[in-house]
């Protein structure tokens, strides 16, 4: 077998690592380790990911590091650096509650709903709503509802801890 980005054959013992994008077997000279730095890195891996939408539903509790290829290396990179030009550029995304009663923005391009994770904190579901509309190129955001659950978690005596999650929800305005 060889390496799918330098096409060297595998030689017995040589390690092979499987890139967690595009699932290609590449050698140890073409792998890039990634360290799991922000959040913002766990997002960007989900908008790369063939599986998901820009919903950040399926944020990854992100481990340790992950393999990738050169390929996929270089487009995740892409993804992060424009995520993080999103972040540098909130200010200017509008929010409107689905309560809101006067005047909307609309456009041609029309709308795209999309959801959050859920965070212990509200404002963390309404960063995240910001940030995918800049991501989607959108400048506004309607009919914007929070959505809560119920989760737990041990406390240190052996009882259960019970807290509210939020999840926000809207569309995007193109
Ligand atoms: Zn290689
Ligand atoms: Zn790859």
């Amino acid at each position: 077998m060889n390496c799918k980005s330098c096409n060297k054959s595998f030689l017995l013992l040589s390690r092979e690592y499987k890139c967690c994008m595009c699932n290609s077997i590449i050698c140890s000279n073409c792998v890039s380790k990634i360290k799991r730095e922000s959040p913002l890195y766990d997002k960007a891996y989900e908008i790369f990911s063939p599986l998901s939408i820009v919903n950040f539903q399926n944020t990854s509790k992100w481990n340790g590091s992950l393999f990738f290829c050169p390929t996929c290396r270089a487009r995740f990179q892409q993804e992060y650096q424009m995520l993080l030009e999103c972040e540098n550029n909130l200010d200017n995304v509008r929010i409107f509650s689905i309560n809101y009663k006067g005047k909307i923005p609309k456009s041609t391009l029309g709308g795209r709903i999309v959801k959050t994770n859920f965070y212990k904190n509200r404002c963390d579901a309404e960063y995240d709503l910001k940030l995918i509309t800049k991501y989607l190129g959108g400048t506004s955001i309607i009919n914007v509802k929070y959505n809560k659950d119920t989760d737990s978690r041990q406390t240190d005596s052996g009882g259960e801890y019970y807290y509210t999650i939020w999840q926000a929800e809207g569309e995007v305005i193109l």
